[in-house]
This record gives structure tokens, C-alpha cells and sequence, in this order.
């Protein structure tokens, strides 16, 4: 054997190949760590270059403006270099269970009761979830009914390796991320096999294509032209710091270049109650959102005086977005309003953590849903679910906690409870003895195959073992009875090392990956 370099964590080291003669010839399939270290420096430099080029970006941490101001501070999104291998049958059965999701969301979101009544001792526990349910019980009230309903979700899995079951992590209703970056990464995984593949012994074909910009905008054109206002817009809620803002202007940019005449917004909470409230209804406005009637106003006007056609939240998700009254008012007035919220508050409850688990419940799924066979497909990719309330599994868990996550009402990644840390919790929350264990739902830790991968972060190339993640991403829009879009609609692939518990790409955790289908 003749020696090789390997790339690991940044440092090149030598290492022993089997290759005689160093003469490069196809590597067997899925063999990453076995690829010819020549080949691997120039799909790295040009995996780098390709990025740059075609806006594969997110604000870099160490640049102090990156996250406020456009066209600074820019660094490659972390990226996988090669796509991670996945049965096609697997695939296949995530795609399809999109639709089905969506149409739960739907039916779950019209049961205000169910949505109060599964989330009232959460309510207790977790005030940043009560103050979700106390905008939900005002629409209650008011009667406030959503006829155009828009959707755009995405559902996340693991693969268990144990079992090869396909099994769902949490359905995102709100806030779901990477529909623009995960493309970027599909294309550029392409192009690096179409120049690379066959010295890499994998077929450029076997990558599925992504959609998922394509289908979000095409939502929103829809959605927008149901609205029926032709000088209505959209409106991007954003936060006012956001170093994954191009994933967002990627969807902006198509929505423009596609749909010019839907013209679009984009605000952070405090723009919107200083810009728009104020300027609508001067010192006023207080007294007019109180009135009972408010909800009904025609056109729910934005800055310059257009009407919202669509709310587009890629904020408003986590307590942090609502620092003060005044992001709590704005969230609570765009409820009350005529546009089309994503999504609307009874579809952000259903994609919560404790909706997930109660959904899983014996029978709970058949109150929703009457196709026998949609409700099996669910049930089929849920895992174990578990309130604290149930004594025997947390007895379990405080026995065997490495079986187990533990989970509180949060998105967006970094919030879960893992190891020997869900047993310390358990058991303070049982000597508390209050409702403190309200916050948190229990859920089987699911242990995917770990599989050799190259990570891209911030121009270095490492090496690892990792394992995988696969989002799909659905869009759902109705207008009373009419269904306009149900499609299950591109997917994200995040792969992380597989020595780290959370999979977050944005809170620094993962890479944006994409699929070889086996
Ligand atoms: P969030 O809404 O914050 O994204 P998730 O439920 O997706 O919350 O959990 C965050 C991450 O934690 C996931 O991306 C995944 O990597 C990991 N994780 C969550 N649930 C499980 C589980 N049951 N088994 C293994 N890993 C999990
Ligand atoms: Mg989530
Ligand atoms: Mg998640």
C-alpha cells in the first residue's frame, strides 16, 4: 500500500491507502473515507467556489453585521460534500406522508377545544405557550374563522437502524427553514457528481431533485391570488437579526422573478407595530384593537398603505422574538386581522411538541382523519410518546435515560434534554412535585445508522462519522372547502456528527445535506 492524506478536522494527516500504485480508479460505493485524497481537495475547493457563486450563504458569526445587512459578512452555509445514501422505499414513504400531514394540521387547527384542552396543563408550566394559547382563546371568542388557510410545513425523520423504521422526529408548522438553502445543496451535490461521479463510482442521477423553493413560492402566488387583492402583499416577519436571512431572500428573489405583480414586505415585529400601527390609527390604535369588531377591518394595511395579503412568519416561534408587549401586540394583531397567516395560531399550536405526542395517543388520530389507511401511514412513522404524567416510563427513563429524549415546547433547535440529564431532571421535577413536569413531553431516543461523511464548516473540510436527518417539506392551501394545494414539496437533508445530540444547522449543530437513493 502507498500512503494517502486524510483531511481531519482541518489538519491534513497521513494515513495508509490500499490503492496500488496510487493509480485513482472508481472506489466502491459509500466508501467516503476511502476516497483518493486528491480527488477529495478539488471537490472541496470547487464545492467552495460553487457556493460562493450561487448563494449557498448564511451571515458568518465572527462578522458583526453580517446578520442585519445584506452582502456582508457572507460564509458558505455548512454544507455535506457528499449526499448521504437512503433507500428509495424510505423516501418514497416520507414523500407520502406529507400530504397526509398537512391535511391533519388542517383538521387538528378546527378544534380549538382539543388544541385548549390537550395544552391546559402546558399552559400552566410554560408561559411562553400560554401566551400562544391566550392569543388561541381570544380567536375563540371572537369566533374568528381562517377560510384561506396556507401551510407550509416540514415534517422531520430519523431512520432507526435497529428497526429500519421510519420514524418522525417533529412536524414543523411554523418558521420551517432551509426550503431555499436545502435546494442549493441538492444542485451543488449534483454538480460535484456530474464532474466527479464516475471516479467516485455514484450516478449524479440517484440525487432526487428539490422543490421546495419552487412549491413555497407558488404557495404563496396562490395563496396571495385567493386573497384576491391585487395590490395586496406579502409579508416577510423576520427577525431583526438573521444570519440565515439569504435562505428567506432566496424565496423572495423567486417569489419577485416568478410573480412580480405579488409585491412583497419585510418586517420584524418592532418595524411592524412602530410602522404600521402607529402611522394606521395614531395614538389610537390601543382602544381599536380592543374593540370586538376590530378583526373584521377589510384590509389589514401595511407600510405605504397596500393591504397584507399573506403574514409569512420566519419569526415569532421562540420567546426571544418577543422581548417586550409590544411583539406580543403585533403577533395578537395580525391574528385578529383578514390576511393570511403562516401560519395562523390554532396551526402553530398543532405543530407543537405536546399536540405531537397527544396525537399519538390511542384513537386520537381517527377523531381527525376517516381514510383508514392515511391514519395506519401515520402510526407507522410515530415513535414512542410520553407525558411526564405516565409514572412507569419515567421510572424507565431515570433508569435507562440514553433511551430516551426529553423534549419542552421549542423550536428551533438546542432545547432537548439527552442522557444522564433527562434522569437529573425527572427526578428534581419529582421532588418539585408541581406542575413543572407540564413542560416537557418524553420521547424514544431514535438511533439512525452512522455512516462515514465529509463536513464542510467555514472552508475546512472534516472528516467524521455521522448521522442523518430527512425533512420534507409540505405546502397546504384551502380556501373553505377547496383544497388548492396539498404536495409534498422538496426535502432538507442535515447530517451531524454522530456524537452530538441536537441537529440544529442554524444553532450550529449540523450541516445541509441531500439524498442518494439505494
Ligand atoms: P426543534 O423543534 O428544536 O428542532 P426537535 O424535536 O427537532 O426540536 O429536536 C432537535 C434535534 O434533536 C433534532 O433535529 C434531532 O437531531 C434531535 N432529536 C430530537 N428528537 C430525537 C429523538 N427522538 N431521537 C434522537 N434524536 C432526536
Ligand atoms: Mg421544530
Ligand atoms: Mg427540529
Amino acid at each position: 500500500p502507498c500512503s494517502g492524506l486524510a483531511v481531519k478536522c482541518g489538519k491534513v494527516e497521513e494515513v495508509e491507502t490500499q490503492e496500488e500504485g496510487c493509480v485513482r480508479k472508481p472506489t466502491p460505493m459509500f466508501d467516503y473515507h476511502g476516497i483518493d485524497q486528491d480527488l477529495i481537495q478539488e471537490m472541496v475547493y470547487d464545492s467552495l467556489v460553487w457556493s460562493s457563486l450561487h448563494g449557498l450563504v448564511v451571515g458568518d458569526k465572527s462578522a458583526q453585521r453580517s446578520g442585519k445587512v445584506p452582502g456582508v459578512g457572507l460564509v458558505h452555509a455548512p454544507f455535506a460534500l457528499l449526499p448521504v445514501p437512503f433507500p428509495e422505499s424510505h423516501w418514497t414513504q416520507a414523500c407520502e406522508l406529507a400530504p397526509i400531514f398537512s391535511e391533519l394540521v388542517d383538521r387538528v387547527s378546527l378544534d380549538g377545544k382539543f388544541l385548549q384542552d390537550s395544552l391546559s396543563r402546558t399552559k400552566k408550566a410554560d408561559s411562553f405557550t400560554s401566551r400562544l394559547l391566550d392569543i388561541h382563546s381570544k380567536m375563540l371568542e371572537i369566533n374568528k374563522k381562517e377560510e384561506i388557510r396556507l401551510g407550509l410545513h416540514r415534517s422531520d425523520y430519523m431512520l432507526d437502524e435497529q428497526t429500519k423504521l421510519l420514524l418522525q422526529i417533529e412536524l414543523n408548522t411554523i418558521s420551517s427553514s432551509f426550503p431555499g438553502l436545502s435546494c442549493l445543496v441538492n444542485e451543488l451535490q449534483r454538480s460535484l457528481l456530474n464532474q466527479h461521479g464516475e471516479d467516485l463510482g455514484l450516478d449524479p442521477k440517484r440525487i432526487p431533485s428539490n422543490s421546495a423553493v419552487s412549491h413555497f413560492v407558488e404557495a404563496f402566488a396562490k395563496a396571495w391570488n385567493e386573497y384576491n387583492n391585487p395590490r395586496a402583499v406579502v409579508m416577510f416577519v423576520v427577525q431583526a437579526e438573521e444570519r440565515n436571512m439569504y435562505d428567506q431572500h432566496w424565496l423572495s428573489a423567486v417569489l419577485n422573478e416568478r410573480y412580480p405583480f405579488c409585491s412583497q414586505q419585510r418586517l420584524n415585529f418592532l418595524n411592524f407595530i412602530t410602522h404600521i400601527t402607529l402611522k394606521l390609527f395614531g395614538k389610537h390604535w390601543q382602544k381599536l384593537m380592543q374593540k370586538e369588531n376590530f378583526y373584521r377591518m377589510e384590509h389589514f394595511s401595511c407600510m405605504g398603505g397596500k393591504a397584507i395579503a399573506i403574514v409569512y412568519f420566519r419569526a415569532g416561534y421562540a420567546p426571544n422574538d418577543y422581548p417586550s408587549e409590544s411583539e406580543w401586540r403585533a403577533r395578537l394583531l395580525m391574528e385578529q386581522s383578514s390576511a393570511i397567516k403562516c401560519p395562523s395560531i390554532s396551526y402553530h399550536l398543532a405543530g407543537t411538541k405536546k399536540i405531537q405526542q397527544e396525537l399519538a395517543k390511542p384513537n386520537v388520530l381517527e377523531r381527525f382523519l376517516d381514510n383508514k389507511e392515511d391514519i395506519a401511514k401515520l402510526r407507522e412513522c410515530f415513535a414512542g410518546l410520553w407525558s411526564l404524567d405516565d409514572s412507569d416510563i419515567v421510572e424507565k427513563a431515570i433508569e435507562k435515560p440514553e433511551l430516551f429524549v426529553m423534549k419542552p415546547q421549542r423550536e428551533g433547535g438546542g432545547n432537548n434534554i439527552y442522557g444522564v440529564d433527562v434522569r437529573e431532571t425527572l427526578q428534581r421535577l419529582q421532588k418539585e412535585g408541581t406542575d413543572g413536569n407540564a413542560a416537557y413531553i418524553l420521547m424514544q431516543r431514535i438511533f439512525p445508522t452512522v455512516f462515514p461523511t465529509f463536513l464542510m464548516r467555514d472552508g475546512i473540510c472534516h472528516k467524521d462519522h455521522a448521522i442523518s436527518e430527512l425533512g420534507i417539506y409540505g405546502a397546504y392551501l384551502r380556501n373553505k372547502d377547496k383544497v388548492i394545494m396539498n404536495d409534498q414539496c422538496g426535502f432538507l437533508m442535515r447530517t451531524k456528527i454522530s456524537s452530538s445530540d441536537e441537529g440544529g444547522v442554524a444553532a450550529g449543530f449540523a450541516v445541509l445535506d441531500s439524498i442518494y437513493l439505494t
